[in-house]
């Protein structure tokens, strides 16, 4: 499905990605770990095509066709999706306007008709009870004074509306507690499926007792240095990642 060969990029004159390799296959989910710094926010970034992250090499790949001169809408379209670690605010738009504008765009993209607004609310409410969100979070302003484990729910429940191929969730467990993680993880596995993947940014090996990853990747210095099973995960929690860069130097 997603097929990232040599990729170095980046951003504001700093070279931040150094030729990272990583292959994602369809019903797959990867969790990439790493320290702080390491390149990992920047490669969901520079997957989503976001402005000013810049490819200087390599190739990136969705279903055997190159992204790299897509937009970041049309890369929304063709089925990605990047949850962001810091969601933004958008006053003035309420949350369900949004997210019908969203559908529907991906909608039009796979040549649907939109939503009518009737069967879109009903979608919605369902979705927000999946997630244990107040149904009233729909009629607030995109994040707007939304709590951190507001905010994750939230674009989870984006998320599960716009039914991407391939979901980047970048540490979606910081600012949670052990219960909004449980909801987050179950909504993340209710969504997993044969033809969608996930790739999960994390810095804790917790939230993978509840999103049980097929593969765990090591990302130090702008590549990844290191995959292994989730066995490699506890790895990591015990002895940090001081002793793989020593092992890649
Ligand atoms: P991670 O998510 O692994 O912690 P990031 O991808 O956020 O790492 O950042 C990688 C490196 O790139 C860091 O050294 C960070 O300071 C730097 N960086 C990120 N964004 C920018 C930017 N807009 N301008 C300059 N440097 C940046
Ligand atoms: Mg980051
Ligand atoms: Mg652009």
């Amino acid at each position: 499905m997603l097929s990232i060969k040599n990729l170095s990029a980046r951003v504001e004159d700093k070279q931040i990605l150094n030729g990272l390799n990583l292959e994602v296959k369809a019903g797959e989910v990867h969790a990439i770990m790493g320290p702080n710094g390491a390149g990992k926010s920047t490669l969901g970034y520079v997957l989503s095509g976001r402005d000013g992250y810049e490819v200087t090499e390599g190739t990136i790949e969705l279903d055997g066709q190159s992204i790299l001169d897509l937009e970041a809408e049309e890369r929304a379209r063709a089925g990605l999706f990047l949850a962001f670690q810091y969601p933004v605010e958008i006053p003035g738009v309420s949350n369900l306007e949004f997210l019908k504008a969203s559908v529907d765009a991906h909608r039009e993209a796979r040549g649907q008709d939109p939503l009518d607004a009737v069967s879109f609310m009903k979608q919605a409410r369902e979705k927000c009870k999946l997630v244990d969100l107040d149904q009233n979070f729909l009629k607030r302003g995109v994040n707007e004074g939304f709590s951190g484990g507001e905010k994750k729910r939230n674009e989870l429940m984006q998320m599960m509306l716009l039914e991407p191929k391939l979901a980047i969730l970048d540490e979606t467990d910081s600012g949670l507690d052990i219960d909004a993680l449980q909801v987050v993880a179950d909504g993340v596995n209710s969504q997993r499926s044969p033809d969608r993947a996930f790739i999960v940014v994390t810095h804790y090996q917790r939230l993978l007792d509840f999103i049980v990853p097929d593969y765990v990747h090591v990302l130090a210095k702008g590549r990844i240095v290191k995959s292994g099973g989730k066995e490699l995960a506890l790895e990591l929690e015990e002895k940090g990642y001081g002793w793989i860069e020593q092992e890649v130097s």
